[in-house]
Parts: structure tokens; sequence; C-alpha cells
């Protein structure tokens, strides 16, 4: 028995090998910060099943992620190694540790400045509010980023790593970095680092930079390392105090292809279910299948998920990038939540 798996391990390549690794860890990751989650919470009372669980789960980790890699690595990376592969082989010498130290430090540093680009740019906005959307943020939060900012992103972190020559395991075992430091900084856990803080990015700043406080639109942008918030001068660490309202300051869709329409062309979702049935028949799909679910299966009823109040602020403190939505947007207000679950559940 052990002598097959072990000749099965073998015969792969060491990507397969890796990844055979890399994924249980990946596992484990989920559950210690699931029990951290329930142990040590930032945020008391945040439901596991919390608003947009299933969003984040089916849309943004499987159905886009998976999507998104066919993408990059096949039609982007590829053609782009073939074109110039051969001819830069920049760290192919460097211990493999070496190589994984170089592209975590290089890429983050990068991602600092293109998330603090996006914070100020009208038109990147677009591409990032929707990571920002979440009013309850926990260890899958970060996975909602729109599409096009996963494409330039993952494209500028892979690329290199393709085109430098490094080890092909690289890839996986950042891949593995990147999920389990993105879940951290997102979790609803209760760190306090200390001196830490100034060096090692973690859920005391990240969860500051999800809140809907007009001192943190402009700072936290660190992923992994917190140095460069420190060190550019955009760090937010108030002492002993934790946000109190979360999220975006105007109404912004719930579902995963509304929310990438919205940031082509702003619109009312509340007010469209209203006049079109044929996004109401769309908008209310999940909700009917799955309340005809719950029906037949009680305890299925719990994928339902809980309704939200949404209390979108009567006074915005600072304009988002490229200004608030006015309007039929903005007038979205605690009502709509709850309009919207009776449209769905109606129609
Ligand atoms: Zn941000
Ligand atoms: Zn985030």
């Amino acid at each position: 028995m052990l002598e097959s798996i072990s000749a099965f391990y073998h015969g792969l390549d060491p990507v397969m090998q890796t990844t055979l690794i890399t994924t249980p860890l990946l596992l484990l990751a989920v559950a210690v910060l699931l029990v951290l989650e329930r142990l040590f919470p930032y945020r008391k009372g945040l439901p596991f099943f919390r608003e947009g669980l299933w969003v984040d789960l089916i849309w943004y980790t499987f159905f886009q992620s998976y999507l998104l890699r066919i993408l990059i690595f096949g039609f982007i990376i590829a053609p782009l190694a073939a074109r110039f592969g051969s001819q830069l082989h920049l760290v192919s010498s460097w211990p493999v540790a070496a190589q994984v130290g170089f592209f975590v430090i290089t890429h983050d540093f990068y991602i600092y400045w293109f998330h603090r680009f996006q914070h100020s740019s009208a038109f990147f906005w677009r591409t990032h509010e929707a990571h920002h959307s979440g009013k309850q943020v926990d260890w899958l939060a970060g996975s909602r980023s729109h599409a096009l900012e996963i494409i330039i992103n993952q494209t500028i972190e892979f690329a290199p790593i393709v085109l430098l020559g490094a080890n092909p395991i690289v890839v996986p075992i950042k891949a593995l970095i990147d999920a389990v430091w993105g879940m951290y900084i997102h979790a609803n856990i209760d760190v306090k680092s200390g001196k830490l803080q100034y060096v090692i990015n973690g859920p005391e700043m990240h969860l500051w930079h999800h809140a809907d406080h007009e001192e943190v639109y402009y700072a936290n942008f660190s992923t992994k390392l917190a140095i460069w918030d420190w060190l550019f001068g955009t760090a937010f660490l108030p002492d002993g105090r934790k946000p109190e309202r979360w999220g975006l300051p105007y109404a912004f869709p719930k579902d995963y292809f509304g929310q990438h329409v919205f940031s082509v062309r702003r619109y009312d979702e509340v007010a469209l279910a209203a006049h079109s049935g044929w996004f109401r028949a769309y908008h209310g799909l999940r909700w009917r299948l799955l309340s005809w679910v719950g029906q037949r299966v009680p305890a299925a009823r719990v994928f339902q998920g809980w309704e939200v109040r949404e209390d979108a602020h009567t006074t915005v403190p600072a304009p988002r990038p490229g200004g608030n939505p006015s309007g039929p947007v903005a007038a979205v207000s605690a009502s709509a939540a709850s309009s919207r679950f009776s449209v769905s559940a109606s129609s």
C-alpha cells in the first residue's frame, strides 16, 4: 500500500508533487483560522454563514479563480514564456527558498503601490470596490476581487516567476503563501501582534482597511508586509479602537455578475428588479432554489443565509475615488436589503 502511494507520488512531476503537499496545508490553514475565529473573534457574533459567503466561495473562489487561472497561465504567461522564456534565467541558480522570498517581497512591494493607486484613481477604484463591499469581513472575504484586478495582479505576480527562470515549484508554493496570508489578514481574529505588526501584516491593520471610516479610506494598503505602510506614511493603527462601520458608503450589488456590471455601469439593483421581469427571474434564482431545498430538507435552510441590515449612511464623510454614486443608487437604504429579499422570495 505505502509502496504504491510512494510510486504514485514519485511518478508525478515536481509541480504536482508540490501541489499534493500545498493543498493539505491550505486546508489545514483554513481549519486553524476557523477555530481561531471562533475562539478569539475580532467582532463577536459574526456568523460563519455570513452575508455573501456563498458569492465569495462559489463564484469568486471556485468559478472565477478556475477560469482566470486558465486565462492567465494559458493565454497570457504561456505565450510570453514561449517568446522570451529561454532568454532570461536570472534566478535559476538560486535555492528555491531564496526564489520564493525574492518573489514574495518584490510582488508585495508592487501590490502595495498598485493597491494605493486603486484607492486614488476613479477608474481603478471600480476594479477594487468589490473587495471592500462586504460588511462582514472574515477568512474568505479577501477572495472577493474584481476579475480585472486578479488578471492584472496575478499576471504581474506569476509572469516574472516563469520568465526569470524560477523553479516551477515556486508557483504552487507562492500560491499557498498568497492564499494563507490573504485569509489571515481578513480573518475575524483579534490578533495583537505588538511590534511584529510593524513588519508582518495581519487582521489588526487590514480589518481597519475594510472599515467604512474616513480615516482609513487612504490607509493600510499593505498585504503581507506591513512595513510598506509604516515606511510610506499610510499606516493606521489606533490603540484599543475597533471599526464601527464596514464596507462601502454606498449601496453595492450582492451578486457576482451584478458586481462586475456595476463596475462598468452604475445601476440600482432594487429598482431594476422592480421593473424588469428578466432581472427578477435571474436575481431571485438562488433564493428560490435554496428555499425549495430548505422546504424539503430543513437542515439545508442554513444555506439560505441571513438577512443583513444594509444601513447606507445618510452622511458620507469623504467620497471614495470618483465620488460616491448619487441619486437612486445612494438612495437605496435600509429598506433595500429587505425589499431585495421580498422581491427575490416572491418572484
Ligand atoms: Zn483596498
Ligand atoms: Zn482586503
